[in-house]
């Protein structure tokens, strides 16, 4: 290192600390960077490499971007998922002996970014942080710094169980220990997308404990604690805004692993084409942005308690009757900002007088909004705006304290309010009235020089000046004026009067503005103190918004409110599939009613392939979702059991990272339903056994079937193009088949849609293959073939029960077709050309014998 120059050792020294990010060392008005982080910077953000001598032989790479201009390059290095981290010159280059005292002042990482152009509005930012513990327990713990909000789960269940949790939740950055296990960091990275971090102190921090007060487990403190750490040591500044931790109470919400999400497409679609095509799309009628964020977090967890369930279907229905009043209300919402995220700011001392306008704005609204919840005149919501707190002090303080129209800035005045503070409005006066002199004091020179063009005017090198155009001079008298400038055209002047008011106006304006920001801290101080009371409002105010959202939907889509029975059963009528329908637009979507009584447990769904099979599972399970979650359902009416987990194996699989075969994910997912759920889970099976051979799938399917039918009892819903399993219902009492149904006109399959009970009797491939426009030739071929197999194998197209149930031993045993018998080889071996007839009835005689 000795070879480098000073600075360069300076740089080397702060960067060993920050391995893991890009160090942006300030430069007089620019970041650099050096080596390495000049390489990759210069590829990623395409700027310009170049060099420069560090003291070493070899020039030192180098690239660097202008200070203010960083924050656009810092978002583009974020959104990388790198981590940037800021270094400032922290003493004045003019005092400094030897080079400039420098230090790292802020890591920004992916998990922790504040600034809004780096945020996703509608989105939550987490940073998250995984702990693994001795008896193979987990904790998962989240943070949002722009929010302030701090949650953590236990978790028992596995490895598995923590990528579930994780899987769609908008985290950005992991935090782990640094010896934690390569593969599941490499699952962490790889799978769900994160930027990793490392961190190995977890003890709780001076000043963090309050906390962690409501959490008493030994592992919440610790797992949290990691998380706590990591966020100190990137922010270095007041974290005063963090709420109190929340435990995650898992068994509170119906649980969905992360297969499910993903095939059920809650959030995103399975092409990840982003949120459009997703459950969270069609729900999505909030106004604000954290309405937003709230509604992603119910579908994320939907509730088991049917009584919380009921108080949001309640408040929906409340807010579903009254059209005018929710019209009022949408209209009021659009002017509330986000109050959640402005809290945290105010929090971490970076609004400016204009986010302050936004939050009066915002309380200003809320009087409103409490009027328009009471119009609603429905008790559940009566109740709910009994408990908001307008915050009516709050409002007082920035109304009396803000000016309307203040500049971005707050180092410029203009924030301030007339009459709220005696000291500035004498100083504003005085300055005032300094200018209203000087406007005066223009007249009275004129007139007594009698030079009509002569003016006062300011400049910041000379100040107040008075000019006189060079046509005019003769006509100034000798003696007052001095002359301090000479333009090309005129001359200008002070006078001993005009630099004496001059400085009083200046003093004063000085004065001002330095009282002023004095003031706006001041006010941004008090503010803070109202941070847990506006995070507050804002959580209502974002529970409002989500429910007048759900009543929207509703009456946009036709929605109807769910009712939860006391036993299992299910009853849906006229049921659709959320998204589908939508998507179809046009085109009229099919509904379709799904009856499971109290026992039945197994539908088995048979039909042509595109009928519509895994449309209707997927809306049984949608349609329970939103019901949990406290949406109404795209249905006539619904009666449901509560559900405590979905499984789902469904659909194609094929962004798979870990290179399995699709169908060994088939057998994970299915593996993974009938390993955990109970009689109150849901699982849906789409053609189980697809991945491998006929028989093999065929047998795979029937275990499947019968595992659950006797162990697992969930209600489940299973699709198969094995039309020999249908025969299964004779044998197991809680299993019913029904079908999709397809009808066929002009040698052409007609697509109904529409579910019937009994199974379904021919398959359709051939004209599914048609309908694709395979070439007219190849379909006849699959006919003939399809003829033949049916007419060869009788056993296989029609069979018996006793048969269809030994059908998978059957394959292995030689039959008639496939091995000829001894007698039949003979036969099969004689040359009759040769032969004469006397030979042939000897030989057949020969053969009798032998049978
Ligand atoms: P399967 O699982 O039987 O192969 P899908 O459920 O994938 O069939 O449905 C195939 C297509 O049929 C869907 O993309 C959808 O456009 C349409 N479809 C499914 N169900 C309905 C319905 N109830 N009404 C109208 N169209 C439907």
């Amino acid at each position: 290192m000795a070879q480098y120059t000073p600075m360069m050792q300076q740089y080397l020294k702060i960067k060993a600390d920050y391995k893991d990010a890009f160090l942006f060392f300030r430069l007089g008005d620019f970041y650099e960077m050096f080596f390495n982080d000049a390489l990759s910077a210069s590829k990623e953000l395409e700027i310009t490499l170049t060099s420069r001598d560090g003291g070493d032989k070899d020039r030192i790479p180098m690239c660097g971007v202008p200070y203010h201009s960083a924050e656009n390059y810092i978002a583009q290095l974020i959104d990388k998922g790198f981590k940037v981290a800021i270094c400032e010159q922290v003493e004045d280059p003019k005092a400094a002996k030897g080079v400039v005292k420098r230090e790292v002042v802020q890591l920004i990482t992916p998990g922790t970014v504040m600034e809004g152009s780096m945020l996703d509005e509608k989105e939550n930012n987490y940073l998250a942080s995984v702990t693994e513990f001795k008896d193979g327990t987990f904790t998962v713990s989240y943070n949002d710094l722009t929010t302030g909000e701090n949650s953590i789960a236990l978790i028992s269940t596995g490895f598995d169980a923590v990528m579930s949790e994780l899987f769609n939740r908008p985290v950005k950055e992991v935090v782990i220990a640094s010896d934690f296990d390569d593969e599941r960091q490499q699952l962490l990275e790889q799978q769900l997308g994160y930027t990793l971090s490392y961190c190995d102190q977890s003890d709780i921090q001076e000043g963090f404990s309050h906390l962690v007060e409501a959490v008493h487990q030994d592992k919440f403190i610790e797992g949290f604690g990691r998380l706590l750490h990591y966020i100190e040591h990137t922010q270095k500044r007041a974290l005063d805004h963090l709420r109190p931790v929340q435990p995650i109470e898992l068994k509170e919400y119906m649980s969905l692993d992360m297969y499910s999400k993903r095939n059920l497409e809650l959030v995103e679609t399975l092409r990840k084409q982003g949120k459009k095509g997703s459950l969270l799309s069609v729900l999505d009628h909030t106004i604000t942005s954290m309405g937003a964020r709230m509604l992603k977090k119910w579908l994320e967890r939907p509730l088991l308690s049917k009584e919380e369930i009921k108080t949001r279907h309640d408040q929906v229905e409340g807010m579903i009757e009254q059209f005018f009043e929710r019209e009022a209300l949408r209209e009021q919402l659009t002017s509330v900002y986000d109050l959640e995220r402005l809290a945290g700011r105010v929090a971490f001392g970076n609004v400016n007088a204009r986010d302050l306008i936004q939050l009066r704005n915002s309380l200003a609204k809320i009087p409103d909004i409490l009027i328009t919840l009471e119009q609603f005149d429905h008790p559940s919501l009566t109740k709910l705006y009994q408990e908001i707190d307008p915050l009516p002090s709050l409002r007082k303080l920035l109304d009396d304290s803000l000016a309307d129209d203040p500049p971005i800035t707050i180092k410029e005045g203009g924030m301030i309010r007339d009459g709220y503070n005696g000291q500035l409005d004498d100083y504003r006066d005085a300055s005032k009235n300094g200018r209203k002199w000087i406007a005066e004091l223009e007249g009275k020179e004129r007139k007594e020089t009698g030079i009509k063009s002569l003016k006062i005017g300011y400049n910041r090198v000379f100040g107040y000046y008075i000019e006189v155009t060079k046509a005019n001079l003769s006509s100034l008298p000798e003696g007052r004026y001095e002359r301090k400038q000479t333009l090309t055209n005129a001359e200008r002047y002070i006078t001993p009067e005009l630099k004496e008011k001059e400085t009083l106006i200046l003093e004063a304006q000085e004065k001002s503005v330095e009282l002023e920001y004095q003031l706006f801290v001041e006010v941004r101080e008090r503010v803070k103190g109202f941070v847990q009371a506006l995070q507050s409002l804002a959580e209502q105010i974002s529970c409002i918004d989500v429910l007048q959202g759900f009543a929207e939907s509703a009456d946009k889509n036709d929605y109807h409110r769910p009712a939860f029975g006391h036993d299992r059963v299910i009853d849906v009528k006229q049921g659709r599939h959320p998204v589908v329908e939508q998507v179809m637009k046009g085109e009229s979507f099919v509904p379709n009613d799904i009856y499971m009584d109290d026992t039945t447990d197994v539908l088995l769904i048979t039909g042509p392939n595109m009928s519509g099979k895994s449309t209707y599972m997927r809306q049984l399970a949608l349609t329970s979702i939103m019901a949990q979650m406290g949406s109404f359902v795209p249905c006539e009416s619904a009666v449901l059991p509560v559900f405590d987990q979905i499984f789902t194996r469904i659909g194609a699989a094929d962004d798979l990272v870990s290179g399995q075969s699709t169908f060994m994910v088939e057998m994970l997912e299915a593996n993974h339903a009938l390993s955990h759920a109970t009689e109150q889970s849901m699982i849906l099976l789409d053609e189980i056994g697809r991945g491998t051979s006929t028989y093999d799938g065929m047998a795979l399917a029937q275990a499947i079937v019968e595992h659950i039918h006797e162990k697992v009892k969930a209600k489940t819903l299973f699709s198969t193009h094995y039309h020999e399993l249908t025969s299964l219902a004779d044998q197991l009492d809680r299993l019913k088949n029904i079908h999709v149904r397809a009808e066929e006109y002009e040698g052409n399959v007609v697509f109904l849609h529409q579910i019937q009970e009994g199974a379904a009797d021919q398959s359709y491939g051939i004209h599914v293959a048609k309908l694709a426009d395979l070439p007219d030739s190849l379909i006849d071929r699959a006919t003939v073939l399809l003829n033949h197999l049916e007419n060869a194998n009788p056993e296989v197209a029609a069979s018996s029960e006793e048969e269809q149930l030994s059908l998978f031993v059957e394959e292995t045993k030689p039959s008639k077709q496939s091995k000829p018998s001894a007698v039949e080889k003979q036969l099969k071996d004689l040359n009759l050309m040769q032969m004469t007839p006397m030979d042939a009835m000897n030989e057949l005689h020969r053969l009798q014998n032998q049978i």
